[in-house]
């Protein structure tokens, strides 16, 4: 029988299965089509490619920052050059904003290389009978593990196995804010010479000039464009029915750069129902050795990708 069953394929769950796979037989399952989560890359068409989740990566502790400067010895990972605006006039200490080589994906695609995975598989329960799990699938096929471990966002994870979690998880305040993200391509602009723009808006927030990651060569111009939590909170439930909300994201950009709306000749908007967890908890990851179940997320810690990957090395311990 599968010794872990591990729900999610984002940094924290590939991570978590990556450890574990040393030791044990490990399958990840996950609704999307690809690894990555939140840390994902969307390609529509050649050349049209875009981080549309996770912006950059800049460790602060040791330990990951030796993971992200492996990757790049590897050539997955690289540095994200050139000039990145920031009109908030934040005072931040200057780091390394680090990019995967080909997507923001590729934490997860290189943990999972070698491990078992199925996509498009969306999880509806669990249960645990008095000898294993029973994970349960919307196509209403039946994996059986010994253990399982859940890595979704809070609200995601506490559908599915909210009746084994103890009263200290089950009663967090876990609050994960939305993100509105826009997707747009340009035809025939000049190049900019500028990577990122951090906005100071009520509205659009950031925008990256994926061209600026020089992972392919296009005529066109492409950027993402991602608003701010608390725009989003009042529209992530009207996006796919109006065009305004897509359209006022869109028109704070050109406002602001001079982008011309008749040169737009792509654009598509995803809505983040559970983006950030800005305020952590007291755990970094949980284990329940009598049940077998497992979580780790970005959630416990904090809103990173860091913060993810942290929190499934602290699982492993516990579960080692
Ligand atoms: C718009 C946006 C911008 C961000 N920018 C940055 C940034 O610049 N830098 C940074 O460090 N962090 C950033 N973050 C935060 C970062 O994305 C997260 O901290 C990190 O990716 C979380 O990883 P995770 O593995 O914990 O969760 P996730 O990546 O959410 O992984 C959970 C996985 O579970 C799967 N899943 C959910 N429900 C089910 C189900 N029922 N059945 C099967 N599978 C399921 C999902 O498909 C997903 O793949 C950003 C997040 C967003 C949304």
């Amino acid at each position: 029988m599968l010794d872990f069953c591990i729900i999610g394929s984002g940094v924290s769950g590939s991570t978590i299965a990556h450890q574990l796979s040393k030791k044990y037989s490990v399958h990840i399952i996950d609704k999307a089509r690809g690894p990555g989560g939140r840390a994902s890359n969307k390609r529509f068409k050649k050349n049209l490619s875009f981080d549309h989740g996770v912006q950059y990566i800049s460790p602060k502790s040791k330990q990951f920052y030796k993971i992200i400067k492996t990757l790049c010895k590897k050539k997955e990972a690289k540095i994200w050059t050139g000039n990145h605006l920031d009109f908030t006039f934040e005072k931040k200490e200057i780091t390394e904003k680090f990019i995967g080589m080909k997507g923001n994906n590729f934490i997860s695609k290189y943990y999972t290389k070698k491990i078992k995975k199925s996509f498009q598989s969306s999880v509806r329960s669990i249960f645990k009978n008095k000898y294993f799990w029973e994970i349960k699938l919307d196509n209403d096929e039946n994996i059986q593990a010994r253990s399982v471990i859940l890595t979704c966002p809070f609200p995601q994870t506490k559908k599915i196995a909210g009746k084994y979690f103890e009263k200290k998880i089950l009663n967090l305040k876990i609050n994960m804010e939305p993100n509105i993200t826009t997707m747009l391509a340009f035809k025939n602009q000049k190049t900019v010479p500028v990577s990122s723009i951090k906005f100071n808006d009520d509205i659009l927030t950031w925008a990256a000039n994926e061209n600026s990651k020089n992972r392919f060569n296009s005529s066109n111009s492409l950027w993402t464009l991602q608003s701010s939590a608390g725009w989003a909170r009042k529209n992530i439930n009207k996006y796919k029915k109006s065009k305004k909300v897509e359209n006022t994201l869109i028109s704070k950009f050109l406002n602001f750069t001079g982008y011309k709306k008749n040169k737009i000749i792509f654009k598509k908007t995803h809505g983040w129902k559970y983006s950030y967890n800005f305020n952590g908890s007291p755990f970094k990851s949980y284990w329940n050795k009598k049940l077998r179940l497992g979580l780790c997320a970005d959630w416990f810690i904090g809103p990173k990708v860091e913060n993810a990957w942290l929190s499934a090395i602290d699982l492993a311990k516990k579960i080692k």
